[in-house]
């Protein structure tokens, strides 16, 4: 395939995602499932396609139960972020029965996340206050950042967390789905006038957790997370390309 041939593959894909987030935004206005719905959407949009991309790859080392990379920032946008809100009220009983309430976690963490970008996040090696008993307490809820950040290569992920120069053999097969598929639920829904930006996952979440007005004043158009947004400065050059994408 020539290289023009895979550009109109790439924008084809992005352009018919970014359709399909838009046709449920617009159909799901006022209905409370919407941000379950959307985030169901990307999860499968990525999952489906990162098998796809990646057919012939060694498989990833990743499993549930890792967690040794669970101390990176993660970039997630508003659907992402209320979507694990929901997930966390859903089970909160569950884990409670455990002695584990994750909003607290995400609380008492919240202190220790101001003001560090992603190189003093990782060496500070502060975990993810959402590892319980060294798994993902959200597993099923992670953002698309936890998804597509995939190595081949666990002792590579290991000898890197402890310090030691070494190139962690990661998937751009998954890298690169994870990217469409957020970009293309960030282009929708800033046609649909909501706030779009990819946003501190964990601190946008603790808001959520705790602002029970949140979600609500999302959805009426307010980017209740815009103090958090990371990658503010590339914004514009991203909102440009969302537009030349959809011109072709
Ligand atoms: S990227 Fe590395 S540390 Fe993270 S889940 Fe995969 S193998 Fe484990
Ligand atoms: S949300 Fe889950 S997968 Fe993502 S960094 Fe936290 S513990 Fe790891």
């Amino acid at each position: 395939m020539s290289e023009q041939e895979t550009a109109e593959g790439l924008r084809a894909f992005f352009n018919a995602m970014r359709d399909n987030f838009s046709t449920i935004l617009a159909q799901g206005a006022g209905d409370p499932r919407l941000i379950d719905v959307l985030a169901a959407q990307a999860g499968d949009n990525y999952e489906k396609n990162a098998e796809i991309q990646s057919e012939g790859l060694p498989s990833p080392a990743c499993c549930k139960g890792c967690d040794t990379c669970c101390c990176l920032q993660v970039a997630a946008t508003a659907p992402e972020v209320f979507h694990a809100a929901h997930f966390i009220r859903l089970t909160a009983q569950a884990f409670a029965a455990h002695g584990v309430d994750l909003a607290k976690r995400l609380e008492q963490a919240r202190e220790s996340f101001i003001g560090k970008d992603q190189d003093k996040r990782f060496f500070s090696r502060t975990a993810c206050p959402l590892i319980i008993g060294g798994a993902c307490a959200i597993y099923a809820a992670r953002p698309l950042a936890c998804r597509g950040h995939v190595s081949f290569d666990v002792q590579a992920c290991i000898a890197a967390a402890e310090g030691r120069d070494v190139e962690v053999p990661a998937s751009q097969a998954h890298k690169t789905v994870r990217a469409l598929v957020q970009n293309a639920l960030q282009a929708s829904l800033r046609e649909a006038g909501l706030g779009w930006g990819a946003y501190e996952f964990l601190m946008a979440l603790d808001r959520a957790l705790q602002d029970p007005k949140c979600e609500e004043n999302w959805r009426r158009g307010g980017d209740v997370f815009a103090d958090l947004q990371l990658g503010l400065a590339d914004s514009g050059e991203l909102a440009a390309t969302f537009d030349a994408l959809k011109m072709g």
